[in-house]
């Protein structure tokens, strides 16, 4: 028998190559390759709509598009945000000469939780910065009743949480501003990418400025800025991938639903349940791997790599474990016990467009081999 090709946590999905080739040739016929050409114009336009959203500008990844929206609302001081996400999220406050301030999750939704936020606020305190870990939606409402009760502007990193909608529309028209990420890892890929969606034009206007060297003209220079554009390249590859998603996220659902399936009555495996939102996106498949399981979390880890399945521990370890946050007040497994908790259980399976049902019993029938009552 044929050894079976190992499986990755992700594997990013792209479409048939030739329907690529049309972009390109546009590309080398009209030789425009950047700063704002027709495909970064017509794919902004139409994200706008498929998000539901009013104001979108593209990036060129969703770091520099986190360094950017600090920015673009002038944040100072102290920013409260989440240990349990990826690295980009905290660095963004570092780049920009803030200090973090970490707050626990809530252990449900495995975001920030709204009565820690409060407990976390100081005179320096100027915004919030949560996360839609998993592209499961944060209480947006507390959060946003805390951030106007004390005067703070709220970023979301929604990296994420590409297309999630509650019953309230788009997850991404919460806060000030939401941060999306299209790298390769992500629901929707430019390769690399990203984007900031805001909601008035001012604001709009003055991100674009900051992503192109903080020009407004061809001579006249306003601010700092960085160069954050997305390239035409990636751009007329997102326009595409539009054309696509729908259909990956459905077989993203689908997986989902097989996960559920299998993995229901393994005795020590705990399946975070959904938030009730209207469209989830199905961008990851978070497990807990509880005391009386056969194995301990890593040992699950590792038995799955035996069979060249290459499940994920996001986030193993936490933000405040890295050596340039463990020094911070608030970096403190006492101050964080939920998260401590959840990045010591949480295992991510594999999930991704082109996972086979066959695949994803593969890897349930591992996880049950140790989980019998
Ligand atoms: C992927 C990711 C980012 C960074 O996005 P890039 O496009 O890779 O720069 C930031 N925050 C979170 C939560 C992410 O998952």
């Amino acid at each position: 028998m044929k050894k079976a090709d190992p499986i990755y946590v992700t594997q990013p999905a792209l479409p048939p190559l030739a329907e690529f080739l049309p972009y390109l040739e546009q590309i080398w016929n009209n030789k425009v390759l950047t700063n704002g050409g027709p495909f970064h114009q017509q794919l902004e336009q139409e994200l706008c709509k498929y998000l539901g959203v009013e104001h979108l500008a593209l990036f060129s990844n969703g770091t520099l598009a986190l360094l950017t929206a600090l920015q673009a609302l002038r944040i100072t001081g102290e920013v409260i945000t989440t240990p349990y996400s990826f690295v980009a999220t905290s660095h963004s406050m570092l780049w920009n000469g803030i200090k973090p301030v970490f707050a626990d999750i809530d252990p449900h939704t495995f975001n920030l939780d709204p009565a820690r936020i409060e407990a976390a606020i100081t005179p320096q305190t100027t915004a919030i910065m949560p996360v839609h870990c998993y592209g499961r939606p944060c209480d947006v409402e507390a959060i946003q009743k805390i951030a106007d009760n004390y005067n703070l502007k709220v970023i979301y990193d929604a990296a994420h949480a590409f297309g999630v909608r509650t019953e309230q529309g788009s997850i991404l028209n919460a806060g000030d501003l939401s941060v999306l990420s299209f790298h390769a890892t992500k629901v929707f890929n430019t390769f690399e990418g990203g984007a900031i969606i805001c909601k008035d034009a001012t604001t709009k206007t003055r991100i674009d400025r900051l992503k192109n060297f903080g020009f407004v003209n061809e001579t006249t220079v306003v601010a700092p800025g960085i160069n954050g554009k997305m390239s035409e390249i990636n751009a007329a590859f997102g326009l595409l991938q539009l054309q696509h998603v729908d259909q990956m996220i459905e077989r993203r659902r689908a997986i989902d639903r097989a996960y559920r399936e299998g993995l229901a009555g393994i005795r020590g495996i705990s399946v975070p349940g959904y938030l009730g939102e209207a469209a989830a996106n199905y961008s990851y498949f978070p497990v807990l791997i509880e005391a009386d399981y056969g194995l301990s979390r890593d040992g699950l880890y590792d038995k799955l790599k035996e069979h060249e399945i290459y499940a994920r521990r996001y986030f193993y370890p936490l933000i405040t474990d890295f050596p340039m946050y463990r020094g911070l007040p608030s970096a403190t497994a006492e101050n964080l016990p939920v998260a401590t908790e959840a990045a010591a259980k949480v295992l991510c399976l594999p999930i991704y467009p082109n996972l086979t049902e066959a695949d994803v019993q593969r890897v349930i029938a591992i996880c049950a081999e140790y989980g019998r009552s």
